[in-house]
C-alpha cells in the first residue's frame, strides 16, 4: 500500500535522528509488542521459550533479549509451518504476504514470508539506507539481479525505475551493459562489481557514476578503493540479508554502517556473529535468529549525527573463518583484501583447505608466472605465519544462480 508506505517513510526518516534514549525506548517497545505476539499467537516460540522455562514478563528491553534461545536457520527449515502466527492464518490462506527465499549457498533455502504491513515498512526502512547514499528515487537505478521485477504502481510515475543487469551474464558482458546505460546510479554485488573495476582499470575505462552502492557480497577496503578509482565516487556499502531486508548501511562518512534499529535488535554472538530479531514481521518473526554473519562492532558514534547505532565491518560468513596451525583466525574479509590487492587479478575464489594451504582460483588479465609466489609472500606477511599457495588458472570462475561468487570459503578435505 502505496500511502502506508509513506507514512512509514516519513516515520524512519525521523527516526534515524532522534535522541538515542527515544530510539532506545521505541526498539524496546517493538520488542516487547513483537515477544507478546509470538507467545500468545506463535506456537514455535511459546514451546520454545516454555521449554527453557523463559519468563515473558522479565523480558522489557533489548539487553533482556538473551533470556531467550536462540534460532537457527535449521530450526526454520524443521518448523516453518508452526512458526506462522495463529491470527494471521487467514491472511497465509488467502496468500497475502511477500515471500523471499534465501540463496541456499549457506544450506537449504528457507522460505520466509512478510505480512504485507512488514512489507512497507521493510521497504520504507530500504529506501532510508539508499536516500543516505545519495539516492533519489525519480532516477534509474542500474540494479545487478537475479530474477525479472515486478512492476509497482510508482513505477509508473518515474519513481524508483529499475533498469536490470542479468547475474547470468560475465562481468565482460556487464562491462558493456554499464557503459551503455545513461543512468548515474548503481546497485550492485560487491564483489562483481570490484572485478568489474579492475577490468576497467586495466583496460583504462571509466564510467562516471553519481552514486554506488554496494550490497549482497563481501567488500572490502581494497576493493572499495579499486570501485572508488573506476566509477569515480566512493561506493556506499549496505548490509542486507533475505530474512530481515536491509540491516545496516554506510552514511555519507562511509566510516561506520548505521543498524536499522528500529527495525531490527542486533546482538553479537560469542564468536562476533549477528543474531537478529526483526521487530516489523508479525506472521513468521524471527526471534534471536542466527545470521551466521561475522561483524566488527564499533561501539562509536558517527559524525553525521544520526543516532542509529553502528558496526565498524561486515567481515565473511561464521563458516568461512580461516583458523590457522598457530590458533590464529582470520575472518574471510582480511584474505580478499590481501588477494584484492593484485591488478591483474580479474576474478578470484579461494579456498582455505586447513593446515595452512591455500587454494586460489584466478581468472588473471595477463601472465601469471608470478602470482602464485606473489601471493604467498604477500598472505605469509598478512596473517604473520608461513603459509602455501596454489593457484589455478581458468577462464572463468562460476558464479552462484543468484550472480555470487565466494571469495573465500573453508573446505578441510
Ligand atoms: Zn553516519
Amino acid at each position: 500500500m502505496l500511502a502506508r508506505k509513506l507514512y512509514y517513510l516519513r516515520q524512519v526518516m525521523k527516526n534515524q535522528w532522534i535522541k538515542k534514549k527515544e530510539l532506545g525506548k521505541l526498539q524496546d517497545a517493538m520488542l516487547r509488542r513483537l515477544i507478546l505476539h509470538s507467545y500468545k499467537n506463535v506456537p514455535f516460540y511459546r514451546k520454545l521459550w516454555d521449554a527453557h522455562s523463559v519468563n515473558i514478563s522479565k523480558i522489557k528491553t533489548a539487553e533482556d533479549l538473551d533470556k531467550l534461545p536462540i534460532v537457527t536457520k535449521q530450526d526454520v527449515l524443521k518448523n516453518r509451518n508452526s512458526m506462522i502466527a495463529v491470527n494471521y492464518r487467514k491472511t497465509h490462506e488467502i496468500g497475502n504476504f511477500t515471500t523471499r527465499a534465501t540463496s541456499g549457498t549457506s544450506g537449504n533455502p528457507v522460505e520466509v514470508i512478510f505480512d504485507e504491513r512488514a512489507n512497507d515498512y521493510l521497504e520504507a526502512v530500504y529506501l532510508r539506507g539508499l536516500l543516505a547514499a545519495g539516492y533519489r528515487p525519480w532516477t534509474p537505478l542500474v540494479y545487478y539481479w537475479w530474477t525479472n521485477f515486478e512492476s509497482r504502481i510508482y513505477n509508473r510515475f518515474g519513481l524508483m525505475n529499475k533498469v536490470r543487469i542479468p547475474c547470468s551474464l560475465t562481468e565482460d558482458d556487464q562491462l558493456k551493459m554499464l557503459q551503455n546505460k545513461n543512468t548515474g546510479y548503481i546497485y550492485y554485488y560487491g564483489g562483481i562489481l570490484h572485478s568489474i573495476a579492475q577490468k576497467m582499470l586495466h583496460l583504462g575505462i571509466n564510467i562516471d557514476a553519481q552514486m554506488v552502492v554496494t550490497h549482497a557480497e563481501l567488500v572490502t577496503n581494497r576493493m572499495r578503493k579499486t570501485i572508488s578509482k573506476a566509477f569515480g565516487v566512493e561506493p556506499f556499502d549496505q548490509y542486507g540479508t533475505t530474512e530481515f531486508n536491509r540491516l545496516a548501511w554506510q552514511c555519507e562518512q562511509r566510516e561506520n554502517y548505521h543498524v536499522d534499529a528500529d527495525s531490527i535488535a542486533l546482538e553479537l554472538s560469542d564468536d562476533n556473529t549477528a543474531i537478529v530479531t526483526g521487530m516489523a514481521n508479525y506472521i513468521l518473526p524471527l526471534i534471536r535468529y542466527d545470521m551466521g554473519d561475522v561483524l566488527e562492532i564499533s561501539g562509536e558514534g558517527c559524525p553525521c549525527g544520526r543516532t542509529l547505532p553502528t558496526i565498524k565491518n561486515i567481515c565473511g560468513r561464521k563458516e568461512d573463518v580461516i583458523k590457522l596451525k598457530s590458533g590464529k583466525a582470520f575472518a574471510a574479509s582480511v584474505i580478499a583484501d590481501e588477494i584484492a590487492k593484485f591488478k591483474d587479478v580479474y576474478k578470484f575464489s579461494a579456498i582455505y583447505n586447513g593446515n595452512n594451504r591455500f587454494y586460489i582460483k584466478l581468472a588473471p588479465f595477463t601472465g601469471h608466472e608470478n602470482l602464485e609466489e606473489a601471493m604467498e609472500k604477500s598472505l605469509t606477511g598478512r596473517l604473520k605465519e608461513d603459509v602455501k599457495v596454489r593457484i589455478k588458472i581458468l577462464d572463468e570462475i562460476a558464479k552462484s544462480k543468484r550472480g555470487k561468487r565466494k571469495l573465500v570459503s573453508v573446505e578441510i578435505p
